[in-house]
This record gives C-alpha cells, structure tokens and sequence, in this order.
C-alpha cells in the first residue's frame, strides 16, 4: 500500500525529492535486496527522499522513530513524578479557504500564544519543563483543518489551570484574524482542548499510525484515542475528522481526481515546515540525550542484522519499476529468498497488464501526470 501510495505522490509532485525515493539507484552496482529476521524485506543503494510530508515510504518510517523518542520523553517524565498534558488547538474553517493563507496565519497564532504573557504565567505556575508540538492536517467537508497537538510536561494534577488558556488562544486568534467574535460559541466548542496524562499516552502510543484501508474517515486513529476516549470528550477531535494526506492519496489511486489536486496543494505548502517541534530546553530537563538525527538520516537508515537475499541488475530493476511490482519483490524476498525473487522477474517478463501499465497507457494517451512519470523514473534507474 505505500508503495502504491509513494508512486501516486511521485506523479503528483514530479518537482520534489519523493519523485526518486527508493526508485533511482546511487550507484552502478545495481540495487541489492535484504531481508531481516523481523523487520522484513528491504533494497539497498537507492535513493531515499526522507519527506514526512510527500513520501508514505519514508513517512512511516521516520514517525515511527519518531514516536519512540516521544514516548521515551514522556517515560522520563514520569519517572521523574511529573505529568504530560496533551493540548490540541485549531481555528474555526471556513469552506474554500486557501490551506496557504490559514497555514501561514495558524503558525503565526501559536507564536503569539505562546509569547503572550498569560501563557507564560500559567507555564511558569505548573512548572512546565517545555513542550512538543505536532502540526497536523486533515480535509474535510469544510476544507483543510490545519491543527496542532502539544505535549506539556509539567506538575501533576495542573488541569484545571491549563484550561484557562483556552481564552487565551481565542482572544489570540480573533487578533491574528482568523475569527471574528461572532465565532466565539464555535471556537468555545471546538478551537481548543487539553486532556491529561492517559490521553497524552494513548495518543504517542498512536502517533504516525496510518488509518485503516477502510476507515474513510480518520478522527480515531488518528488522534491516538480509542474509541471511547474520542467519544464525548476530544471535542477539538471530533471536529478534525477528515482525511489525511496520505488518505487523499489513496482516493487519488481509486481514482479520485480532486484528492490529487489537494494532494499538490498540501504538497506544496507542507514542504519544510517542522512536523514536531521540541522546545529548546527540554530534553534537557528530561535527560535525554541532544544528538537528534534528521528526518532524511532516519529514512536513509539500514538495518543492522541484515542478510544480503540478492543483486539485482539495472535491465531487472527497469523491469521492476515498469510493472510497479517493488513492493512484490519485497515480499518475495522475505517469504523465499533468492528463489523466489528470481522466479518473480520472469514472471514479471510475461506480464503486461499491470498498475503500472495501466498508468503507462493513460500516460501515452495524454494524461501525462502519471505515465510520464513512470517512463521517466525507469529511464532514470
Ligand atoms: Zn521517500
């Protein structure tokens, strides 16, 4: 399924790194295939493009380190006999709204928020060691909603005075003009929440999770609260159903033209922008270590353990790549070996009617989005 998916946002962002990711080889030496005991099948000596944001391959793997360094945060945290407070804010949408405008606005709120003093009074009174914020966004029936999660590690039991700042945050976006007053009931209802520790837990323990093939609609896995958790009580939540990025693209796959284009959009307007955001003095408080690698480190990582199944040459990768069949030989390669890899090239010979065939006669009939793109890449490889 990400392979599926990287190659639908390889069509639709031709400009961007992704358009390589784990296609292009870095050498003359072919692409060699690995597998590990546990962690699956692998290539090696490709490039890898380490977006979050563009890339589904990449993607899962960056935010699964990614949560594991969240939740080692909130670990140490407690053992120190503090808590994690998760605060989620957003802005009343409105239909149409350029995801540009909203996007720059919503960035300029949080600073503002956050340099406002009411917030750093009530930071300073629960002894807040520093926070974490995730930017997030979903589309849904009222266009994109961006939003962001926070984690707080403070003192315990501090609820009740994190709360106060959902006027803050109100009166901060009506300033920054993203609501108007006449909005104050909705923003009341929906523009900001903060839960405490179990929902700070539930939602790392979730964080990256893609949402299920079937759940068209996302708010659950999504927000990392299960079902009872969401129900009554993440109101900021409930608002945010919609479809992520990665869910645009799969609708784009099953044929949904108009996913693709907010596809581009968020695309465009994503790239660069920081996923999470760790407050400067924070890790250390926690005693963690600084070295934080870069997302594209994390993505072009190898797994240690690895055995080498096979090599193959750049006339088989070209094979590969024009019946879209990576994730196959993938799979072939941890179920049987070398054997089975080779068995599946010769298939791959034969075979005609493919995805990727498919997109090549869509391509050379016109619609040159995603049939350029493929003989492209497998020129390029
Ligand atoms: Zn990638």
């Amino acid at each position: 399924m990400r392979y599926q998916l990287q190659r639908a946002a390889q069509g639709l962002l031709p400009g961007e790194r992704v358009k390589h990711c784990q296609r292009s080889t870095m050498s003359e030496s072919g692409v060699a295939v690995f597998r590990t005991s546990d962690s699956g099948a692998s290539f090696g000596n490709l490039t890898t493009c380490g977006s979050v944001w563009h890339c589904p391959v990449c993607a899962a793997k960056i935010t699964e380190q990614r949560r594991i360094e969240l939740q080692d945060a909130i670990t140490a945290w407690t053992k120190k006999g503090g808590e994690v407070y998760l605060m989620s804010q957003t802005f009343p949408h409105q239909l149409n709204q350029a995801l540009a405008d909203n996007l720059a606005l919503f960035s300029k709120a949080q600073q503002k928020f956050k340099n406002s003093r009411a917030y750093k009074r009530i930071m300073e009174e629960i002894s807040s060691a520093g926070s974490i914020r995730a930017l997030e966004v979903t589309h849904g029936e009222n266009g994109w909603h961006p939003h962001t999660h926070t984690l707080v590690f403070a003192f315990p039991g501090q609820l009740k005075l994190l709360e106060q700042l959902d006027m803050v945050w109100i009166d901060t976006l009506v300033k920054i003009g993203l609501a108007d007053r006449s909005q104050l009931n909705e923003m009341l209802q929906y523009a900001f929440d903060v839960q405490n520790g179990d929902y700070a837990a539930e939602y790392v323990a979730k964080f990256g999770h893609e949402p299920s093939a079937t759940s068209k609609t996302l708010t659950n896995s999504h927000w990392g609260a299960s079902h009872e958790l969401t129900k009554g009580h993440q109101k900021v939540g409930r608002r945010l159903s919609g479809r992520t990025a990665f869910t645009l693209l799969r609708d784009y796959v099953e044929g949904d033209e108009m996913a693709g284009e907010l596809f581009q959009e968020y695309g465009k307007h994503f790239k660069g922008k920081r996923q999470l955001f760790w407050s400067p003095k924070l890790r250390k408080a926690l005693t963690l270590p600084e070295d934080e690698r870069t997302d594209e480190e994390i993505a072009a990582e190898e797994l240690p353990e690895r055995e080498l199944v096979t090599v193959l040459d750049h006339e088989q990768w070209r094979l590969v790549l024009s019946r879209n069949a990576r994730f196959e030989i993938l799979r072939v390669a941890e179920d049987e070996g070398a054997v089975g890899v080779a068995r599946l090239l010769a298939e791959l010979t034969e075979r005609r009617y493919t995805h990727s065939d498919h997109y090549w006669e869509r391509g050379r009939r016109g619609w040159n989005h995603l049939g350029g793109f493929i003989g492209k890449a497998a020129m390029d490889a």
